[in-house]
C-alpha cells in the first residue's frame, strides 16, 4: 500500500530565501506525524506543500502514491486546520461546520453536522456564534469543518497555539484520541517539543529547512543523532573535548539527559558500569514533581533532573554549594555525530553549539 504522504527531495525558495531544502519523508496511512522544529525551519512551508498552497521549487509531493506536484488544494484529498481557526464571524458552528457539504450541494448535510458536533464533544453548541465559545471549543468547531469532509490527511498547524497551557494539555489528549477513532492521516506542526512527544507517532525535527531527525518520539528522545537534537527535544547535556574524555576515555561528544544522572555524596564509591564526575550544585531549584540542579563540573554546568526526595522549596536551597558526585549509567550516554553534515552551511554551527546544555562550545570544555 503507497505511503498517504511522500515527499520527495522536496525544496522551496521564495526568492534567496531557502524554506525548504531537500526534505523527503514517507507518511503511512493512519499515522499521527508531527513536524517538529524552531521558528523559520519551514515546518509551515512543507506542510503547505503538502496542501498544495506552496508549488516546490523542485522535488515531488505525492498523495496515496499519486503525484499531486501540481495540483490545486481543492483538487487534493487534504484539509486544513489553521492556528487561527479561520471561522465565519457571522455563521452559527452549525453553519460554520456545514459550510463544505454545503457548497459542494452533498447529501445528510445536517446529520453530518450533527455527527460531526458530537465527535468533537460540542452537541448542544450548534446554535452558538464563533464569539460567543471559548478559544477551545472554536478549536474544536474548526476541527469539525475538517473533519466532516472525511479527508483522508488532516493537516494541522500549530492548531493549539492560542490556547492556554492547561487546556494546550487537555486537547493534546483529546486529538490523540479522536484521530485513533476516525483513522485518519494527521500530520502537524509545532514547535512545541512535548506537544510533538505526547502526540506523535512519529515525528520528523526540523532544522534549516532540512530534516535532522526522523522517529517514534522514544527513538528521538532517547538516541538523538546530533547536538541540535539533543538540546530541541528536551534538555540534555552534551559533553565534549576533554570532559568527555576525563569521564568516558574518549574527546568524542556524548550527551546524557538529566533524568538519567544522580546526584551522590562526593566520596560515592562509582560502580564500574556508571560514569561519574565530581562537581558543585550551582543551582538548585525545587519544582514540584522533581528538583533541577545545576552542577558545576569545573566550568561546564551539567543540569540534571532528581526525583524530588525534599520536601519543599527550601531544602532544595540549602543544597546549593554543595559538593558532589554525579554518576549515571554509561549506556545512558549517547555518542553524538560531529559538525555540519555533507553540504551542510557553516553557519549552522553556533545553533548546534547552544543546543545541548546553552553552554557556549568553548567554555563546554574544561
Ligand atoms: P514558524 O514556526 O515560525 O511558523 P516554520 O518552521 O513553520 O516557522 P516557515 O513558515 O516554513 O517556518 O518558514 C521558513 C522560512 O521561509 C522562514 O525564513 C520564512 O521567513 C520564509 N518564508 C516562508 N514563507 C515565505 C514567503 N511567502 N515569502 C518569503 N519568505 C517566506
Amino acid at each position: 500500500m503507497p505511503a498517504a504522504v511522500t515527499l520527495d527531495e522536496v525544496a522551496k525558495s521564495f526568492g534567496d530565501i531557502v524554506a525548504v531544502d531537500g526534505v523527503s519523508l514517507e507518511i503511512a496511512d493512519g499515522e499521527f506525524f508531527s513536524l517538529l522544529g524552531p521558528s523559520g525551519s519551514g515546518k509551515t512551508t512543507c506542510l503547505r506543500m503538502i496542501a498544495g498552497f506552496e508549488i516546490p521549487t523542485s522535488g515531488s509531493v505525492s498523495l496515496h502514491g499519486n503525484d499531486v506536484t501540481g495540483i490545486p488544494p481543492y483538487e487534493r484529498d487534504v484539509n486544513t486546520v489553521f492556528q487561527d481557526y479561520a471561522l465565519f464571524p457571522h455563521m452559527t458552528v452549525a453553519e460554520n461546520v456545514g459550510y463544505g457539504p454545503m457548497v459542494r450541494k452533498e447529501p445528510e448535510q445536517d446529520e453530518r453536522v450533527v455527527r460531526a458536533l458530537t465527535m468533537v464533544h460540542l452537541d448542544g453548541f450548534a446554535n452558538r456564534k464563533p464569539s460567543q465559545l471559548s478559544g477551545g471549543q472554536r478549536q474544536r468547531v474548526a476541527l469539525a469543518r475538517a473533519l466532516i469532509n472525511r479527508p483522508s490527511v488532516l493537516l494541522l498547524d500549530e492548531p493549539l497555539g492560542a490556547l492556554d497551557l492547561k487546556l494546550r494539555q487537555a486537547m493534546q489528549l483529546e486529538l490523540k484520541t479522536l484521530q485513533r477513532e476516525v483513522g485518519i492521516t494527521f500530520i502537524y506542526v509545532t514547535h512545541d517539543q512535548e506537544e510533538a512527544l505526547t502526540m506523535s507517532d512519529r515525528l520528523a525535527v526540523f532544522n534549516h529547512g532540512r530534516v535532522e531527525q526522523m522517529g517514534t518520539p522514544s527513538e528521538v528522545y532517547e538516541n538523538p543523532r546530533n547536538a541540535f537534537v539533543a538540546g530541541f527535544v528536551g534538555t540534555s547535556n552534551v559533553m565534549s573535548g576533554p570532559l568527555a574524555e576525563r569521564i568516558m576515555g574518549s574527546p568524542a561528544p556524548f550527551t546524557v539527559r538529566p533524568e538519567k544522572i544522580s546526584v551522590e555524596d562526593p566520596a560515592a564509591v562509582v560502580p564500574s558500569d556508571r560514569a561519574g564526575i565530581e562537581g558543585t550544585i550551582a543551582e538548585a531549584v525545587y519544582l514540584g514533581m522533581y528538583t533541577r540542579y545545576r552542577v558545576d563540573v569545573g566550568g561546564t554546568v551539567i543540569e540534571v533532573a532528581a526525583q524530588n526526595t525534599a520536601s519543599d522549596h527550601s531544602d532544595a536551597q540549602s543544597q546549593v554549594g554543595r559538593a558532589v558526585t554525579l554518576t549515571w549509567m554509561k549506556d545512558s550516554c549517547r555518542p553524538l555525530e560531529e559538525g555540519p553534515r555533507d553540504g551542510e552551511p557553516d553557519e549552522r554551527a553556533p545553533a548546534l553549539a547552544g543546543a545541548g546544555n546553552n553552554i557556549p562550545e568553548e567554555e563546554n570544555i574544561e
